[in-house]
């Protein structure tokens, strides 16, 4: 798989990791996704941030 490089600093490479944390509303959450290895930006994927909103929206 091909490194891509980060968008915040265009010299990193983004690394999978599992374990960024997403706060919404107040509470935290943890999701998969992308980290860069120069400014640790941290990019989680859009798939993981649209499932934990949508579990939000449920629990209302
Ligand atoms: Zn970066």
């Amino acid at each position: 798989m091909k490194m891509r490089k980060c968008l915040i600093c265009e010299r990193g490479n983004l690394i999978k990791v599992v374990d960024i944390v997403l706060e919404i509303e107040g509470s935290l959450f943890i999701v998969k996704g992308d980290k860069c290895n120069n400014c640790n930006e941290e990019f989680p994927y859009e798939e993981e941030t649209r499932r934990v909103m949508d579990s939000q929206i449920r629990q209302r």
